[in-house]
């Protein structure tokens, strides 16, 4: 409910497309959104009871400046997307408060309270990395007050007062600290479960096409040139039939490994089906995409592959569609490499074939 009401809110402020980029940064963005409006909510209420009901018009100014911190961030993420900056302002503006609240009531009990929200806040926004040594530095200065004041301020006169506080501000840094990691884990597991081919350990289809149309919206920003390759083993099923399927996935991971040794670290590998891959070649013209892909060929049949006491020699076929960064997407791109890939297989596999007009006149014709 809350994550589809964000989402519309996101899409009529135009940022959509950019919501969608990651599942980090939308969660981040959520998570930022909904804080900042509960901090601005939170200190905008205590501030006008501090004011009008309490009498306590220095502790209103701190809440409503607090609030008046919050409500322009949260504009300001609307309008500007950057989900990490509204996040710190979160943070600093919530452990600020805190501290001065501290500050104020001269460490009296009800002030430790308010340090379990900064504990929620400060975990839940920045992550556990980022939020542990934030939190240590609160700790530090609550008990470096503590230490300076502890003659001063008559709630500090007692040893149980002070253990109180010590107590909850190490319980809340805890819990937070722990059940933020437990989420970052899953999180993390749950990634790599969506994105990896569990055989090879590469970007599985949906993994790839993502990235892909990722590393392509940056591509155009930069006019660089691309190429997608399209790989497929020849006469797999022979090599099945022959050796059995065990074997077979031992050749798609030693073909994995040839294929992801060949490329750049910038380029991109996926496995798009049973023993079909593809590669996106960044920063590389057309007439440039063929020699390339005729070296990751040259890599896989020219040195026999040794699997489970077998040495066997595998081939494969490219299919090169490339294109200067045009609007290109990737099934348009998939369709015609798969087209050469056909060719290549015609003319008698382990081959290359690639688009035959030169660049840019691809880009020409799509432009
Ligand atoms: P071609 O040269 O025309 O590509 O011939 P091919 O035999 O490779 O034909 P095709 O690409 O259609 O064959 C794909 C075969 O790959 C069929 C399927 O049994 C096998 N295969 C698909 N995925 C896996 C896998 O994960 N492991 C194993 N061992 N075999 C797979
Ligand atoms: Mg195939
Ligand atoms: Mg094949």
């Amino acid at each position: 409910m809350l994550r589809a009401t964000i989402t519309r809110w996101l899409r009529r402020y135009g940022a959509a497309s950019w919501v969608s980029k990651s599942s980090f940064t939308y969660r981040h963005t959520a998570l930022s959104l909904f804080c900042l409006a509960v901090v601005a909510i939170i200190t905008f209420t205590y501030g006008l009871l501090n004011w009008l009901y309490f009498d306590e018009p220095r502790l209103a100014a701190i809440e409503l400046a607090v609030s008046l911190i919050s409500a322009v961030a949260l504009v300001d993420l609307y309008r500007n997307h950057n989900a990490q900056r509204a996040a710190w302002v979160a943070v600093i503006a919530t452990g600020g408060m805190v501290l001065l609240y501290f500050w104020y009531v001269r460490a009296e009990y009800s002030a430790i309270v308010w340090a379990a929200l900064f504990a929620m806040i400060n975990f839940v926004l920045l992550g556990t990395r980022r939020a542990a040594p934030m939190y240590g530095l609160f700790v530090t200065i609550v008990t470096v007050t503590v230490l300076l004041k502890r003659h001063e301020w008559p709630a500090l006169a007692d040893s149980a007062s002070l253990a109180n506080h010590f107590g909850a501000l190490l319980a809340f840094g805890i819990l937070a600290f722990y059940q933020e990691r437990a989420r970052e884990t899953a999180h993390a597991r749950i990634q790599r479960l969506a994105e990896k081919d569990p055989l090879t350990g590469i970007a599985n289809r949906r993994h790839f096409v993502e990235a892909f149309d990722r590393s392509r919206h940056r591509l155009i920003a930069q006019e660089q040139a691309y190429a997608f390759l399209l790989l497929d083993i020849d006469h797999f099923k022979r090599i099945n039939d022959t050796y059995g399927h065990a074997i077979g996935d031992e050749v798609i991971i030693a073909i994995t490994r040839r294929i992801a040794a060949a490329v750049r670290a910038e380029d991109l590998v996926g496995r798009l089906g049973g023993e079909e891959f593809g590669v996106l070649l960044v920063n590389c013209r057309s007439d440039d995409a063929q020699a390339r892909a005729d070296g990751i060929r040259r890599a896989i049949g020219e040195t026999p592959i040794t699997v489970k006491d077998q040495t066997l020699t595998v081939t494969i076929s490219i299919g090169v569609a490339s294109d200067m960064a045009s609007a290109l997407d990737f099934n348009t791109l998939y369709v015609r490499a798969d087209e050469y890939l056909y060719q290549a297989k015609a003319q008698g596999r382990n081959r290359v074939v690639a688009d035959a007009r030169p660049w840019p006149s691809l880009a020409e014709e799509h432009g």
